[in-house]
């Protein structure tokens, strides 16, 4: 097929060589130490990426799955949880919040701008009863940057876990996510990574899998359990295959 120039925010075009890097065989994910192994680097590789001691790990599916499985692991029915909305991808979350029995408060913002840190602190004073906030790196249609550096830390001092959807922008706009204080960020591989689409790379910090281990019910999901990744090194193995991975090296 004649090489395509694709400029959509992704899925994007893809480099020959990564092309070609999917086409190598593979082993059984499922009972390969080898792939454990293979996993493992990739994983440690994308937390030096992400600046971060947290774990990180790569789901089989696209980014929304990453979106969807922070907030099923985190959501019990009637928690409270920030959506901070500046565009479609921001008010989005409220779906999925709402979706497994949480209650989405938004604090709108324009879809012009940058989400004012005045607007939230003024908020925050107010009302901070939030277990988690949700907020987009890059809102994708309209292209605003939100300052995850000032935003993530605000939430924070107010005892309020960070989820971010970087999936528009994990590797092409600056992404510290420990020293920003993120709980959960996530990304995906057909955006700036330029990969095929199909996985989603989520990382959580030792703070967000404490709230999911002392929830009073249990995570209503399966697939979108993050809990079930935690301790994959120890346990030397995983539920979902991930064999669409790629080399990174
Ligand atoms: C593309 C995108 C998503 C969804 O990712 P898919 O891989 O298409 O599911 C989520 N958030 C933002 C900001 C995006 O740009």
């Amino acid at each position: 097929m004649k090489e395509m120039l694709i400029m959509t925010p992704g899925p994007t075009e893809v480099a020959e060589n990564v092309r070609l890097a999917r086409a190598k065989a593979t082993t059984n994910p499922d009972i390969d130490l080898a792939f454990y192994d293979f996993y493992k680097k990739t994983c440690s590789k994308l937390a030096q990426f992400l600046k971060t001691k947290s774990d990180v790990r790569v789901l089989a599916g696209e980014g929304i799955l990453g979106l969807e499985a922070a907030c099923a692991s985190l959501t019990e029915k009637g928690d409270r949880v920030l959506v901070l909305d500046n565009g479609i991808f921001g008010h989005g979350f409220s779906d999925f919040i709402e979706l497994y029995g949480g209650e989405a408060i938004l604090l709108e913002s324009s879809g012009k701008e940058a989400f004012s840190l005045e607007i939230l602190e003024k908020f925050l004073e107010k009302d901070h009863d939030f277990k988690y906030a949700t907020v987009v790196h890059c809102d994708t249609p309209s292209g605003v940057l939100n300052d995850l550096s000032s935003i993530c830390p605000l939430l924070k001092k107010y005892g309020i876990l960070t989820v971010v959807d970087s999936v528009a922008a994990m590797g092409g706009e600056e992404l510290q996510v420990d020293k920003w204080q993120i709980d959960i960020a996530l990304g995906g591989s057909q955006k700036v990574i330029s990969a095929p689409p199909g996985l989603t790379i989520a990382s959580i910090s030792t703070e967000a899998y404490q709230a999911m281990t002392e929830r009073k019910s249990p995570i209503a999901s399966f697939y979108c359990n993050l809990l079930t990744f935690k301790d994959y090194y120890e346990k030397n193995g995983f539920h979902i295959p991930c064999q669409f991975l790629i080399s990174m090296d």
